[in-house]
C-alpha cells in the first residue's frame, strides 16, 4: 500500500548563530525530517504558484507568508522566525501542505510542468540583495548565476539556507 502520509515527524531547531543585521531579533528554523522527501518536489512544483526547483539538485524554496520554505530531501528551514514557537507554525503549515500535496499526487499532471531550472534572475529575486559577499561572490546576481550553472549549492548563502550543523560552507 502506498503511503498517504509523508511526513509524519519532524523535529525543529531554531538557529539563533545567524543574525540578519537589517533583522536582528529573526532567525532561521530547521525542520529534520526523519524520511526523504524528495518525491513529492516534482508535485510542489507543479503545485505552488512560484518555486524554484531542482530535481536533479533535489530542492524546491517557495515563499510562504512572508517566509521562505527551502526543502530538501531530509531538512526544511524557515526564514524569519521569531521564536521556536512561531518556526513550529510555519513548519507545521508547511508540512500539511506537503502531506496534503502527496495526497493528491495522481491527481497532479506534472508533466507540463514550470521550468524547473530557473533563470539566475529568477534566483536573484530570492535572495536576500544584501550583496554581503560571505558565499564568496560579489554580488547576489553573480552566486545566482553560479547557481544556476552547478558551482555552488544554494545552502551557500547565509541568508538563504543557513545550515545549523556546523556553518563551514559559508552558506
Ligand atoms: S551570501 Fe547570499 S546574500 Fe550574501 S552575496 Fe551571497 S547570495 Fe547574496
Amino acid at each position: 500500500m502506498e503511503k498517504q502520509i509523508l511526513v509524519r515527524n519532524y523535529r525543529i531547531e531554531l538557529d539563533d548563530s545567524e543574525h540578519d543585521p537589517e533583522t536582528p531579533m529573526l532567525y532561521y528554523a530547521k525542520a529534520l525530517i526523519e524520511s526523504d522527501v524528495s518525491e513529492v518536489m516534482p508535485y510542489l512544483n507543479t503545485e505552488l504558484n512560484y518555486a524554484i526547483y531542482s530535481g536533479d539538485k533535489r530542492f524546491i524554496i517557495w515563499k510562504e507568508s512572508g517566509h521562505k520554505i527551502s526543502l530538501k530531501p531530509t531538512e526544511m528551514s524557515i526564514s524569519k522566525v521569531s521564536c521556536l514557537e512561531e518556526a513550529r507554525y510555519h513548519a507545521r503549515n508547511a508540512i500539511t501542505r506537503i502531506n496534503d500535496v502527496w495526497c493528491r499526487r495522481v491527481e497532479i499532471d506534472t508533466s507540463g510542468q514550470k521550468q524547473s531550472i530557473p533563470t539566475p534572475h529568477d534566483l536573484w529575486k530570492l535572495l536576500s540583495g544584501k550583496n554581503c559577499g560571505l558565499c564568496g561572490f560579489k554580488s547576489c546576481m553573480v552566486f545566482a548565476a553560479e547557481l544556476i550553472e552547478g558551482n555552488v549549492q544554494p545552502e551557500q548563502c547565509v541568508h538563504l539556507l543557513p545550515d545549523n550543523s556546523n556553518h563551514l560552507e559559508a552558506v
